[in-house]
């Protein structure tokens, strides 16, 4: 039965609130429940962005945006789409780490999906209490490593509901098809586990095979009940993410962003570095600060994609030089990670500054959540050894980024492509402005996202981030290039996004990895499959 009266004002997905025109307020049994002028879409977007820029902290305004998307959401991704730039940071990094470590504390509607070990057995079941009976994209995180805060627990929720704003937002994948899951399997965090507040499974995490088994029941679960999802894995502890990733990335239609999306960002960035400093990919050095699963990602890509250039595996890993908190990798170093192993070259051990003068790197990639390392005598002996070096400093959120924006430029006299993983403003030297671009996730996800749902795929294999680097590394206008900026910008996330799924798609026909027959025409296919919150 169609809706009526309050019933259409409270439901989230129909409701336009002061745009019902005295047509529908009449039909829709609305009359006298809304007040008399009739606003716009635009109007209505014009008095959300007032208000929230009339909230002081970014935590209310994400409060103010989060509870819009409860009552209009077609207004909640309107006024994203609109003003993405300004609304990225609130709702997504580097907001986000503030309202997941508040989430318990901030919690008010229910959204998303909460599975613990107390569901082991029931998962299958669980998910017919979802709403939806068609999802498409799932993001899943188990809290455990949320951006660079470490275990927030149950708290990391904040992550997959940003993301598949994000989703919805950049990539036009309709909300009723994304899921947001919490993986909640305890916290080893004793300031969670000891507050009142906390909304999580309130024990020590599950670990070992309790825990691959609950893993797998999940993606078991979800194969059965939504068989065409993308799962995207999302903020687990590095050795997890990787165990997992090499689990099912050959069995079902998942990937994960911190490794595999990163790396498509971070090699667009290089690329288009590369159309600035006129130089070619098979020439560079490339020395990772960091050794997690942000950099190894995106070496693992970066390998790749030279041995599409024409290098042997063993010539491309020679190419790539990782620092890690206890010095170079190299093969005697201990404790090393079976993803680092590949990277840990025959050489002598020794520290950061003594490796950059040693290997002499031309590209210097910071992934290590270590604020300022990236000092000046580092980025003094980059521009030493290098007409222009190529400094990423990729780590989250802005106040953990190994050096600003305004170090780069200044202490390489403008020398420096610069670019980092969380905004940083212009900075104006010698009458020239520098823009430094933001090697952001979401340039790359909701594209690849979109590609694989349209084509119903199988898997998401590697070469199909490979294929969306390229595609947004060609996003770039020269324009950008000229003020330094190595990503395109935000404003154009739907057709950057629309262009990298018709890449990746298309990438996908050719391996044979889709479900549904190819389209006559797959770029109108894709648009026409493509969200407009317009009323
Ligand atoms: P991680 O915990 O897996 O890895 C971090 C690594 O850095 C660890 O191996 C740690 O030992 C090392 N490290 C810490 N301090 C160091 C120091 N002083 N010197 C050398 N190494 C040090 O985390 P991750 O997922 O790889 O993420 C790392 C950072 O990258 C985070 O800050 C995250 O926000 C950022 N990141 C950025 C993007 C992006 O820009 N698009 C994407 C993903 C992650």
């Amino acid at each position: 039965m169609d809706k009526k009266g309050i019933e259409v004002l409270k439901d989230k997905r129909i409701s336009k609130s002061t745009a019902f025109n005295a047509d529908e307020k009449e039909k829709l049994g609305l009359r006298g429940l809304l007040p008399y002028a009739i606003s716009s879409q635009d109007k209505q977007k014009q008095r959300v962005i007032e208000n929230i820029r009339r909230k002081e902290s970014s935590i209310e305004k994400y409060i103010f945006l989060s509870a819009l998307q409860d009552r209009n959401e077609r207004l909640y991704y309107k006024t994203i789409m609109d003003y993405i730039p300004e609304l990225l940071p609130i709702i997504y990094t580097p907001t986000v780490g503030e309202v997941c470590q508040q989430f318990s504390h901030i919690y008010r509607i229910d959204k998303g999906f909460y599975i613990t070990p107390e569901d082991k057995g029931d998962i299958a079941l669980l998910l017919d209490n979802w709403p939806e009976q068609d999802v498409r994209v799932i993001v899943v995180t188990d809290g455990s490593r949320i951006l660079g805060l470490g275990d927030l627990g149950c708290n990391g929720m904040g992550i997959p509901i940003g993301k598949l704003s994000l989703y919805t937002a950049g990539g036009g994948i309709k909300p009723e098809y994304c899921l947001p899951v919490m993986l909640d399997m305890g916290t080893d965090n004793e300031n969670l586990l000891e507050e009142i507040m906390y909304l999580g499974y309130p024990h020590k995490r599950l670990k070992g095979d309790e825990y691959d088994e609950l893993i797998e029941e999940f993606i078991t679960s979800v194969q059965e009940k939504f068989p065409k999802a993308l799962i995207q894995f999302e903020d687990f502890l590095t050795p997890n993410a990787y165990k997992i990733l090499n689990k099912y990335q050959g069995r079902v239609l998942c990937f994960n962003d911190d490794i595999q999306g990163t790396a498509a960002v971070a090699l667009a960035g290089v690329y288009s570095a590369l159309r600035i400093t006129k130089q070619v990919f098979t020439d560079q050095k490339i020395m990772f600060l960091g050794a997690g699963s942000a950099a190894t990602g995106i070496a693992d890509l970066m390998v790749k994609a030279l041995l599409k250039e024409g290098l042997s595996e063993s010539e491309a890993l020679l190419k790539l030089w990782f620092v890690d908190i206890q010095g170079l990798v190299v093969k005697t170093s201990t404790e090393l990670m079976p993803h680092n192993k590949p990277y840990a070259h025959d050489h002598e051990p020794m520290g950061f500054i003594d490796a950059i003068k040693d290997i002499r790197p031309t590209i210097l990639i910071g992934a290590s959540g270590a604020k300022g390392v990236f000092n000046a005598e580092v980025i003094q002996l980059m521009s030493s050894i290098n007409e222009r070096p190529v400094i990423f400093a990729l780590s989250n959120p802005t106040s953990n980024a190994e050096c600003t924006a305004e170090e780069a430029y200044t202490l390489s006299k403008g020398k420096a492509v610069f670019a980092s993983g969380s905004p940083f403003d212009p900075v104006t030297l010698d009458g020239k402005t520098y823009v430094p671009g933001q090697g952001n996730n979401v340039y790359i996800f909701p594209g690849v996202g979109l590609g694989a749902i349209a084509v119903e795929a199988l898997q998401l294999p590697d070469s199909a981030f490979m294929i969306a680097a390229t595609e947004l590394a060609r996003q770039i206008h020269q324009s950008d290039l000229d003020q330094g900026t190595v990503y395109p910008r935000l404003t154009n996330l739907r057709t950057i996004s629309f262009e990298i799924a018709v890449s990746v798609a298309n990438h996908l026909y050719e391996l044979g990895l889709t479900r549904l027959e190819k389209p006559k025409n797959l770029r109108t296919y894709i648009k026409n499959m493509m969200y407009d919150p317009t009323y």
